[in-house]
C-alpha cells in the first residue's frame, strides 16, 4: 500500500494480494492521517469479498454474511475512518460482476485482485462515535 498526503486529501494505492481492512488499519495509524477520513472514491478489482446485510432487531444488528470469491469490479465504496476505539472503520461497498450485476452491503473485507486506488478527505475535527439504540453513530 502506498499513501500520499496533499492538503486535506490522502491518496491511497493498494496492490494485488493485499487485504483491504489491514491496509485501512495502517492508514488509521499512519503519521499522515488526521482524526477523520471520509472516503471520496475507491475503484479497482477485488476478490474474496465478504459483505453483509445488517438485520436490525431489538437494538442489535446481526449480519447475514456472504462471500464472493470471484474477481469483481470495485464500483464504489463509502465510509469513515475515525480514530475512535468503538468503531474506527465502517465501510459499505458495491461490486460489479461480468454480467453487469451489482452486489453490495456492509463490508467486512476483501482482497485486492488487481489494484485499488482511492482518495480520502481528512479532517482534524474530534469526531467520535456514540452508542445509540444499539448502533455506533458519529457524534459532534
Ligand atoms: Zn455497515
Amino acid at each position: 500500500m502506498r499513501l500520499k498526503r496533499e492538503d486535506d486529501i490522502l491518496f491511497v494505492v493498494i496492490d494485488r494480494g493485499e487485504g483491504f481492512v489491514g491496509c485501512m488499519k495502517e492508514v488509521l495509524h499512519s503519521s499522515v492521517m488526521e482524526n477523520v477520513g471520509v472516503i471520496i472514491t475507491a475503484l479497482g478489482m477485488v476478490k474474496n469479498a465478504q459483505i453483509g446485510y445488517g438485520v436490525y432487531k431489538d437494538n442489535k444488528v446481526e449480519y447475514q454474511k456472504a462471500i464472493f470469491e470471484e474477481p469483481l469490479e470495485l464500483l464504489g465504496l463509502s465510509g469513515f475512518i475515525i480514530k475512535d476505539e468503538k468503531l474506527p472503520l465502517h465501510f459499505h461497498v458495491y461490486l460489479g460482476d461480468p454480467n453487469g450485476n451489482v452486489v453490495g452491503g456492509h463490508l467486512f473485507d476483501f482482497e485486492v485482485f488487481t489494484f485499488v486506488e482511492m482518495a480520502l478527505l481528512t479532517s482534524s475535527y474530534p469526531l467520535k462515535r456514540v452508542l445509540k439504540d444499539g448502533l455506533f453513530l458519529i457524534d459532534f
